[in-house]
Parts: C-alpha cells; structure tokens; sequence
C-alpha cells in the first residue's frame, strides 16, 4: 500500500513513506526487510509517533507492526512476560491482569508501543528505578541480513506463531545492553521480553510546595520517595511535587472519583490549559499570571490505585518536548539557571519544567547509562516557536554533561554524544555489523550515530 502522509504526535515531522507494509508474524518481517534490500530501498518500523525528534522516519517502506502485538509467552515462575513487538502500552494492564503482573516503572502517559518506548530510552521518576529498556531481558530482532537475531532470554519461536513456552533459551547475553535500547538502528524488534513485578497500588500525594524549599531538600526526597518528580512553573517560585509510594497489589485503593478525575486531568490539565496556551500565545505578558493560577488550581489532592493509572495520564495539549539527562546533583544548579535565563531573556513560557530521577543502568546508549540520573525537561505550546527558548537551555544541559532523551528535540551530533557514552563506539560497531547496508537509517540516526 502507498503511504499517505505520516506525521508524529508532536507535528515537528512529517514524511510520506513509498509504501506502508503491516506484517503479522516474524517471517513475514524478515521477507520485507529481504525484498527492501533486495530493491535498495530503506525499511523502518513506526511506533505510535509520539518521538519529537525524527527518529521514527521512514522514507522508504515504513513497518507498521500493531498486526504483531499481544502476549506471547508468559514464564509464570520468573514474571517474565514475552510482547508483540507492535504492543501498545495502554494495553498492558489488561494483558498482565491475569498473570497479577505489571511493569516496575512508566513514564507519564502510556500511548507508546513497547518498542518504540524502549528504543528511545523511555523512562518515569524514581532513584531505585531503571526506565522501561532497563525491564528488558530479551529481544528477537530481524538484522539487515533478513536474519531472526535472539538476544537474551527469549520465547523462541513465538513471533511466528508457535506454542508458548515450548523452547525458551538465553542466547547472545552479550549484546542485550545493546538492543534493550537500539534506536532502531539495529534490526526491526519482533518480540520484546520484560521482567515484570508483582502488580501494586501507588499512594499518590500531590502538592503545591515553596520552590526553594524542595530545592534545598531534594536529594533527601529523591533518596527517600519510591518515584518522586515535581513541576516549576516560570514565572513562580511554586513547584507541585509528586510523591508516589508502592504498596502491595492487596492494599486498599481510594482512586480518583470520575468527577475528580475528569476535572483535573481534561478540564484542568487539559481543556483549561490548552485554553490558557492559547491566549498566552496571543497575549504574552499574561502567562505569569496565568501560571499563578495554574499553579493554584493544580495544587493538592491524595489517592491510591492500580499502578498504571497513577503513573500514566492523558496528553491532549499538544507540544514541543525537550529533556535532558543529567548528573542528579546537578539538577538544583541546572534550574535556577534556566530560571536565570528566562527572566534575562523576558521570555515568557507557559508550559512547566518537569524534574524527574531515575537510577543507573548499564544500557550502552541509556541517557542513565552509569549515572544515577536527574532529569529536566522543557516544553513549549506546539503553535508557539521553541527554537530560542530550547537551544539556550540545551547550552546550559551541555554545560553540566548532560545527555539528550533519543525520542525529545535536541540539536547534537555524533561527534558530541560519542564523548558522553562509554559504549558509543561498541554500539556503532554493532550497527555496522547487523546493519552494514544501512537499511535501517535516517537523517536523524545519520545525525546522532553517524552515517
Ligand atoms: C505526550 C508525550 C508524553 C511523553 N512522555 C514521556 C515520558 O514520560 N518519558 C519519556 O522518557 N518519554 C516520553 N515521551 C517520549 C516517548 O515515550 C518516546 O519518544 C517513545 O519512543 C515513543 O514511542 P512510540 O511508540 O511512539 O515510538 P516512535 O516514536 O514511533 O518510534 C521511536 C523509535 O522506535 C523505533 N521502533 C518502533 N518500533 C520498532 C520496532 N519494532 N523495531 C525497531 N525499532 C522500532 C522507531 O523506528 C524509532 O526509532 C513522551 C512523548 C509524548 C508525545
């Protein structure tokens, strides 16, 4: 089928593929990646879009892979879960309900598929907690060579419609820290294996706090809080923190009223907010007063639920994402600089700063990767121009080592990111050995891996 144009969720990317292909099994994968070869022309799995960054364009045939989504395989005894590679997140409490699993960590909403949010380095909030690539303990993936590659602990067989269970292995343990997190240069994903936990509640509390004073306490809060974040809104010396904490599947639950719910997550967060963008973009000088009322009628309220509602939420005003990984100590000195340049610039910006943590991992290409990680992201109203406001703050994230989210806007290079990860190299060779023909690039990837 011809592609119609693409587009991501962030409207920064556009393409119109040669040809859209929707292949349900494993071998039907590898004969794509074949007959693309074979043609010369490049072959690129799609997610659900939602990277800002271009790192999911595919100009030649683009692989739409929600026909290859589902559980798989189940090892009840290890919680370990085997996924379609096309699975979309959302879908994943009702598939890990009956197994009484559920993912250790999410990120903050849950529209992604498992690939795509692995292969950008997807991640929450949380010291003791690795991102979603870091819950990965196997991968099938088809090379450039039109070859099933199995790495880690797999389900064999079942991306291609065999009988679950029936021969489960470790191969190629080696190159998991690799292809947990491949920005989709190494091979197209078929089957994705997650170590999972026991499904829990989270106690949320949410707060309205002096922005200094959770400044000055952080790295105790960080240190002492299951998954702790907070928003700074410009503007405002106010953060709203978010202090979430696990507790057994069996704790009792007081989840939001649907009436709470649909006030503060579409009226507030949404509706009222895309309304306030709106005219901040019409009428600058409002949007400090707009972020002070924000600020107030967002502020605090308490409940407890399955874990997936609580870490995910919906997304209907459209933006502009950039986010940075870096040392978590450094954070406190990072936003008061980006505070410092906002007023020196008279900028006025109506979308919060986020502030998240996350542990260290050993993923090559992890924005964690050794570290543990503070993260700050900026955003922007996608109708309002982003360019100035995120290249200075990406001046100061430079600054300070910091490393850009694969999937969130961020202008650096090979040449720069290769002094920012140890395995840099170790991956590159990889690439060049699964995929020596490129058949999996694009501009972006050429940009940030090398052509
Ligand atoms: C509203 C919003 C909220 C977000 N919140 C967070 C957050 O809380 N935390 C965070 O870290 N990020 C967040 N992000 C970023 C987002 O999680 C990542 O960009 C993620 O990659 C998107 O997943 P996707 O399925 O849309 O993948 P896409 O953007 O479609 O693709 C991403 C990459 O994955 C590759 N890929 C997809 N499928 C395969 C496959 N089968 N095999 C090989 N490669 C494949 C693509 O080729 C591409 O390289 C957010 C984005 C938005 C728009």
């Amino acid at each position: 089928m011809t592609g119609a144009v693409w587009q991501n969720w962030g409207r920064t990317e556009a393409v119109r593929p040669a040809r859209v292909e929707r292949p349900a099994t494993a071998e039907a994968v590898q004969r794509a990646v074949v007959a693309a070869a074979r043609a010369g022309i490049r072959i690129k799995a799609v997610g659900a879009g939602h990277s800002f960054t271009g790192i999911a364009v595919a100009t030649g045939v683009q692989l739409d892979l929600s026909a290859l989504s589902g559980v798989l395989a189940v090892d009840e005894a290890r919680g370990r879960v085997t996924l379609g590679a096309g699975t979309r997140l959302y879908d994943l409490p009702r598939m890990l309900r009956p197994y009484g699993l559920a993912l250790a960590n999410m990120g903050d909403i849950d529209r992604q598929s498992i690939s795509g949010a692995i292969s950008t380095g997807t991640h929450g909030t949380g010291a003791r907690f690795g991102g979603i690539a870091a819950q990965v303990v196997g991968a099938e993936l088809v090379t450039g060579a039109g070859e099933l590659l199995r790495v880690g602990d797999t389900a064999n067989g079942t991306a291609n419609g065999a009988e679950p269970g029936t021969e489960h292995g470790t191969e190629n343990p080696e190159l998991l820290p690799a292809v947990a997190l491949g920005l989709g240069a190494l091979g197209i994903l078929v089957s994705v294996t997650l170590q999972c936990v026991p499904a829990f509640v989270l106690h949320a509390v949410e707060r309205s706090e002096p922005l200094q004073e959770v400044l000055e306490t952080l790295e105790a809060r960080v240190a002492t809080s299951d998954h702790f974040e907070f928003y700074w809104f410009p503007h405002t010396q106010t953060a709203l923190t978010k202090t979430n904490t696990r507790l057994p599947g069996t704790a009792p639950r007081a989840p939001l009223t649907l009436g709470r719910r649909l006030v503060d997550d579409w009226l507030v967060s949404n509706q009222l907010f895309r309304l306030t963008c709106s005219l901040g973009r019409i009428v600058p000088p409002v949007i400090p007063y707009i972020n002070r009322v924000a600020e107030r009628l967002t502020g605090t309220r308490e409940f407890a639920d399955h874990s997936p509602r609580v870490f995910a939420s919906r997304r209907t005003v459209r933006f502009r994402e950039m986010e940075y990984a870096l040392p978590a100590e450094a954070v406190p000195a990072v936003l008061r600089e980006i505070d410092a340049l906002i007023e020196r610039r008279g900028w006025r910006v109506s979308f919060p700063v986020e502030v998240r943590f996350a542990a260290a991992d050993d993923l090559w290409l992890s924005t964690a990767s050794g570290r543990a990680t503070g993260y700050i992201a900026v955003h922007r109203f996608f109708r309002e121009r982003h360019e100035k406001y995120f290249e200075a703050v990406e001046e100061i994230m430079t600054a300070h080592a910091g490393r850009p989210h694969w999937g969130k806007l961020h202008t650096r290079g090979a040449e720069h990111l290769r002094e920012l990860y140890p395995r840099f190299d170790d991956f590159v060779a990889l690439r060049d050995r699964l995929d020596p023909a490129r058949l999996f690039t694009n501009a972006y990837l050429d940009r940030v891996l090398g052509a």
